[in-house]
């Protein structure tokens, strides 16, 4: 039977696939196509080809973009698969999936009908000439003909009929290029130089040319102007009419990533329970079935030498391997490990590539050029040929979660969904792995290895400073126990670090006398404070009181509010040591380019005497010179209104004591609390996950979080506050008729409950963990048409949000 049918997706929110004509038979799944959509055109992917005339009249495909399908059939169906589970359209989807440069993607432009009538003026005729000539962009007209004559005419023009808009695909691919130097074919420049006199070799243009020879060519203009004086236009102009040096347009570089040294023979040889785990995993990769493991160890523990050593069996098999990791830029070192032993064969996938890069790097992989794939979440779409293993260091990092825009997928889970539809292996490598793998080794769906020792060096000592005891003994923000420590470090001329914690935008209530934070009595988690109907509310449940005038705990009417920009701790910090040189690490201080390797390496160097900074500080570091650790706020991690915020801060106060001590100086971590009895503080302490864990577990349990459940939260947003509530309460009671009252939750404020000029609400339900993604997909469908019955007036104006396995 001939097929004559394809379904097409679309990047837009609408979750279905419409079907076309094919009048072409080479058309196949995972090409691109340009369809008519409503009354314009759009880009579609194509991402089934059949012969099931659908009931209702189909439109013909207008043109085939693709000459061979640009996504193969795995990745349609993972991107299918997370279409049905993530709850968004095919399209949001694959546009994920796909670098920028084959997003899907287009413009309109403008077109003189033919054959027009009308009185035009002789001016006139020259605007409808130049709109011929240029094929000109609806955008560029916009601004060409912004005012006046022209503007008058371009909207006569366009009510008549004159001109017409039309929609074309574009490639998005930056294929900008810019001024480089290089040599002269035939240029011999030190025979040049050599043959100049002393005197004129003493001139300016010429110390250019030979200051230019000795540099890695072709090299932008612009660069080499930023680098020296001597290369102004006169001399590179001067050096160039000499016919020494000629300018070639080439494209721009993006920012290049510090790989390292490539030495192969450096790979080490793996030892004890690091050969155990590899062994294992090899076995793994010898059955070509898929398989995953979790692979637990401290910072240190040597997880990154066994995921180096499981790449190099997977090359061995001729099969390729995908290593995702947080964040490129706070990873430096880790990059540099695995390009030590795979060199080239590696493509980097970070965010601070261009479009064009991107975009190489994509193809490279997908031609097979490039058998690794390394980078942060998007990378788990990386076209790696032939997948055989995809590690997932950190993989408790909350960045693998997206959160905005759809789809909001989580990478880790797409690895392993990934991974399963190839028969590839996964690692999923943490020193505190979350709570949802750990619940899944123990249903046995991931293997644990265990790397109990780190190597080199020991673990550091975790002091915990109960702020009950310190009240009246505090130095600015340190208690004074870390205050001398500090002061000791310093006169040893050796550095410290100082963490506090910023979570800028849930406001919570803090009594001034025993710390106490109050909780929800139904979800456990910390109330947050809402100023403008002063109540407190757990936006879980949606339970609400007014504000405690009181701490229930104490009695004390001591109650402080907290939260956003209540921080000055640096400018504390350098009052209490003013001849200590200070440096400070947040989001603020990293956001240029290279903002963070540039502190790390000021700081490496021992430019500074302390750091200080919020999480961040906390992430990918090691300073061998540091040996006192502060965490100046423990409590505001576990004010967080989550029910992750004890594994949040478990993970914060590990990865901390990771940073301590690795080298031959013992380092001490200080950790000022109000709550030294709350588990994840008290095994943190002592290094002890698997006890912190069983205790997390049996709570979460109890109180049916993730992972005994599944949560899907719903946010619903709109510049009106009422619609919002409306829209929220109708569509909690469309989820109540078709699952009953037991596993709905809210709806309530959100945490930020009003940002960028838009109200928003939230209502979550937990769902049984066996829903998969066809149940999934079932079930809100049904809460979708039964909230379609039943959904107030003006509901269009609310957008709803669903985020399947929210991440807060
Ligand atoms: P993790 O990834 O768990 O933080 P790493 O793999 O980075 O641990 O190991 C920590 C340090 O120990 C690194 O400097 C690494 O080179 C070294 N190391 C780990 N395993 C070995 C080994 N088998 N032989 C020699 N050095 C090792
Ligand atoms: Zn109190």
């Amino acid at each position: 039977m001939k097929k004559q049918f394809a379904d097409i997706a679309f990047p837009t929110a609408v979750r279905q696939v419409f079907t076309y004509q094919t009048r072409d038979d080479s058309i196949k799944p995972g090409m691109r196509v340009w369809v008519p959509l409503r009354n314009e055109f759009a880009i579609g992917m194509v991402v089934r080809v059949h012969d099931q005339k659908p009931e209702f009249e189909t439109r013909p495909i207008e043109r085939i973009l693709d000459s061979e399908p640009i996504m193969n059939e795995t990745m349609l169906k993972l991107t299918g698969w997370i279409h049905k589970f993530y709850y968004c359209s095919w399209g949001e989807a694959i546009q994920a999936a796909l670098p920028v440069g084959l997003n899907f993607s287009s413009e309109k432009r403008l077109r003189v009908k033919k054959g027009f009538k009308g009185e035009i003026t002789e001016e006139e005729l020259a605007i409808l000439k130049e709109i011929e000539e240029k094929s000109i962009t609806l955008k560029d007209a916009e601004k060409r003909w912004r005012d006046g004559k022209g503007k008058t005419f371009f909207k006569k023009a366009l009510q008549h009929g004159w001109i017409s808009i039309w929609e074309e695909p574009r490639q998005k691919v930056d294929f900008r290029k810019v001024k480089h130097w290089q040599i002269k074919d035939g240029i011999e420049p030190n025979s040049i130089l050599e043959e100049l006199s002393e005197k004129e070799r003493e001139t300016k243009w010429v110390q250019a040319f030979e200051k230019l020879t000795t540099l890695d060519l072709p090299i932008p203009n612009i660069d080499l102007k930023e680098m020296d004086e001597l290369f102004t236009n006169y001399s590179l102009n001067r050096i160039e009419k000499e016919g020494w040096i000629e300018s070639v347009d080439l494209p721009v570089k993006g920012e290049e990533i510090y790989k390292g040294e490539f030495e192969p023979d450096k790979l080490n040889r793996l030892m004890g329970e690091q050969e155990d785990a590899f062994d294992q995993i090899r076995d793994a990769l010898d059955s070509k079935e898929f398989k995953s493991f979790l692979l637990f160890g401290v910072t240190g523990s040597g997880k990154t030498e066994v995921y180096i050593h499981a790449l190099k069996h997977t090359l061995e098999q001729g099969r390729g391997g995908l290593v995702l990791v947080p964040e490129i830029a706070l990873t430096p070192q880790t990059v540099k490990r695995f390009y030590q032993i795979f060199g080239d064969q590696i493509a980097v996938l970070h965010s601070r590539l261009n479009e064009r890069e991107k975009y190489e790097a994509w193809q490279s992989l997908k031609s097979g050029e490039k058998r690794i794939a390394i980078g942060p979440r998007s990378a788990v779409f990386a076209p790696v040929e032939n997948l055989g293993l995809i590690v997932v260091d950190e993989e408790h990092d909350n960045s693998y979660k997206q959160h905005d825009p759809a789809p909001r997928y989580h990478a880790r889970d797409v690895a392993i969904m990934r991974a399963h539809m190839e028969g590839a292996v996964t690692i999923l490598g943490s020193a505190t792995p979350g709570m949802v793998s750990v619940q899944a080794v123990k249903e046995e769906k991931h293997t644990l290895l265990h790397l109990p020792m780190r190597p080199t060096g020991t673990m550091p000592e975790v002091i915990i400073l109960n702020m009950k005891e310190y009240k009246s003994a505090m130095r600015g923000p340190l208690t004074v126990e870390l205050y001398e420590e500090t002061q000791k470090a310093l006169d040893r001329k050796e550095q410290v670090i100082f963490l506090y914690n910023r979570r800028g935008f849930a406001s919570f209530m803090q009594c001034e006398d025993c710390g106490h934070i109050p909780e929800s009595p139904e979800s456990s988690t910390s109330l947050t404070y809402h100023k403008r109907k002063n109540i407190l509310l757990d936006h879980y449940s949606g339970y609400s009181r007014r504000a405690d005038s009181r701490c229930e705990m104490c009695g004390s009417t001591n109650l402080k509010t907290k939260g956003s920009g209540t921080q000055q701790v640096e400018e504390q910090v350098q009052e209490l040591f003013p001849q200590a040189r200070l440096l400070r690490m947040d989001m603020d201080t990293t956001s240029g380019r290279d903002g963070h390797q540039k502190i790390y390496d000021q700081f490496l160097s021992g430019e500074a005497d302390i750091l200080i900074g919020t999480q961040i500080v906390a992430k990918g570091l090691d300073f061998p010179n540091v040996t006192v650790v502060g965490v100046i706020n423990a409590d505001t991690e576990l004010a967080f209104p989550s029910f992750r915020a004890g594994e949040r801060m478990y993970q914060l106060l590990s990865q901390v004591a990771g940073r301590a001590g690795r080298a031959e100086k013992p380092g001490v971590v200080y950790v000022q609390t109000w709550k030294p009895e709350h588990p994840a503080i008290r095994y943190a302490r002592t290094h002890d996950f698997r006890t912190f864990a069983r205790h997390e577990l049996h709570q979460r349990e109890m109180l049916m979080f993730p992972p005994y459940s599944r949560m899907i939260v719903f946010q619903f947003k709109s510049p009106s506050w009422s619609k919002v509530q409306q829209v929220a309460d109708k569509f909690c009671d469309a989820m109540r008729m078709v699952v009953g009252e037991n596993p709905v939750m809210g709806p309530s404020p959100s945490v930020i409950e009003w940002m960028n000029g838009q109200h928003r609400w939230e209502a979550n339900i937990k769902l049984d963990r066996k829903y998969n993604a066809a149940a999934i997909e079932k079930l809100l469908d049904t809460i979708f048409k039964k909230y379609d019955t039943i959904k107030p007036k003006g509901a269009g104006a609310v957008r709803i949000n669903v985020d399947v396995d929210a991440v807060e």
